[in-house]
């Protein structure tokens, strides 16, 4: 016996859960189940992150990227305080560590410009200020609406808030293929209305089960982190290098997270598998053919600068380097602080395979029977309430198109 609803929300990231929220809100009497495959939310990347509330000043102005940050960041902060989810307001320093730099960092600000977000250049004696331990020569960038909250407790809380609204979170329960909007999983077959895959790292695949997708495949990228056990006086903002504005990475950088411990990280290094974590936990070795198949043509071609991209990433696996390039951004770093390695995350990154090229910004492809959330990369945990209420816009205006 199939069970049937309204709405089917393959996935329970933040995107999955805020899509439930939202189409709730909306439609109160719509039967909604969210199927996970996991037992609990916050598994993957929505629980794996820097938990950091950008600011919007990264991405050029035409981007959805660019249209659902900053709004997210204040709508997170509104979240937090309404209910009482710690929230650490520290901003962020963004510097240069060598001449090439500068020309980046007045990139940044024309964006930050355009998008309308709160964004100062500052000289040594305010950056000292905000953090005396900063290595700022002449001039950086100060972002203040930048913070830091708990992935993993937001992630709770709306769990807890869509129970009580009478949303179904079935966990345990894996997305197989689907027929028309019959819906296959380890847990019997749904009847949707409107299937919403929100499947993060295997968003591609569950697309490609409705015919969507033809033209990309997901590349995991592994984030890497090593933090200290308790706060260190030594770091009082998250301080940020100029990152390569033409890959979506912002390159190892210092956090601290809302209850102040300092993190160092994330990496980029491209992983073997999509859940390639550590170790050969989650092996499978369909996938790990096909992402290194992926891997070593563009290793071959140097698309998108795979090459130096790969071979430097992969040094960051060497903590003492990876500690090294943090330790750039300040005039003293107690390495011997940063000890713990904490849990890695891996972007759920789209490549366009006619192009080669990594995509830059969040994709949404659809029909009236079911619609997709691709390349839900960073800073989608920040855009996530905005974003999915466009989402919804969307498939009530009838918009969203292949
Ligand atoms: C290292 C790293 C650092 C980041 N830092 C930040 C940051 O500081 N700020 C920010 O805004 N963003 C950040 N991000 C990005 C952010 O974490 C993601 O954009 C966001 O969490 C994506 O949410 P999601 O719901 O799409 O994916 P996920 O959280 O991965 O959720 C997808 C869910 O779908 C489930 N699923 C998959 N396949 C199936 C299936 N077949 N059947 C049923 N369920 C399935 C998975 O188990 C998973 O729970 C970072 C990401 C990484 C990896």
């Amino acid at each position: 016996m199939s069970k049937s609803c309204d709405v089917l929300i393959v996935g329970g990231g933040v995107i999955g859960l805020c899509l439930a929220k939202e189409w709730h809100n909306r439609h109160p009497k719509a039967s909604i189940i969210v199927i996970e495959k996991e037992p609990d939310v916050a598994a993957h990347s929505s629980g794996r992150n820097s938990g950091v509330l950008h600011a919007g000043f990264y991405y050029t102005a035409d981007s959805l990227k660019a249209a659902f940050t900053r709004e997210g960041n204040l709508a997170w902060h509104r979240f937090c305080e309404q209910h009482h989810i710690p929230i650490n307001r520290c901003g962020k320093l963004v510097i240069a560590t060598n001449e090439d730099d500068y020309q980046g960092l007045d990139e940044l600000k024309r964006r930050g410009d355009r998008n309308g977000i709160p964004l100062e250049w500052i000289n040594e004696k305010d950056a000292a200020e905000i953090d005396p331990n900063a290595r700022v020569i002449d001039r950086a960038l100060w972002s203040p609406s930048t913070s830091t909250v708990d992935p993993v407790a937001i992630m709770h809380h709306l769990k807890q808030q869509l129970i009580e609204s009478g949303v179904n979170l079935v966990f345990n329960t894996r997305f197989i293929c689907s027929k028309k909007n019959c819906v296959r999983t380890t847990n019997g077959t749904y009847d949707a209305g409107l299937v919403i895959n929100a499947a993060g790292l295997y968003a591609d695949k569950v697309a490609r089960s409705f015919g969507f997708c033809a033209h990309h495949t997901l590349l995991p990228f592994k984030g890497l982190y090593i933090k200290t056990a308790a706060p260190i006086p030594g770091i009082r903002t998250n301080i940020y290098p100029v990152p390569n504005l033409k890959n979506p990475f912002l390159g190892v950088h210092f956090t601290l997270t809302s209850d102040g411990i300092a993190k160092i990280g994330p990496t980029a290094i491209p992983a073997f598998w999509r859940e390639n974590y550590g170790g050969l936990n989650r092996f499978k070795l369909n996938e790990l053919l096909e992402v290194v198949g992926w891997e070593a043509a563009l290793f071959a071609s140097n698309a998108f600068n795979f090459r130096s991209l790969a071979l430097e990433e992969i040094k960051k696996y060497n903590t003492h380097y990876l500690i090294g390039l943090a330790a750039k951004m300040v005039h003293k770093l107690d390495r011997r602080a940063f000890s713990i390695t904490s849990k890695p995350g891996i972007r759920a990154q789209l490549l366009d395979k006619r192009t080669k090229e990594l995509v830059q910004d969040f994709v949404v492809q659809g029909d009236s029977n079911s619609v997709h959330v691709l390349n839900a990369v960073s800073p989608a945990f920040t855009c996530a309430l905005p974003f999915t209420a466009w989402i919804v816009d969307q498939i009530e205006a009838g918009s969203i198109a292949s």
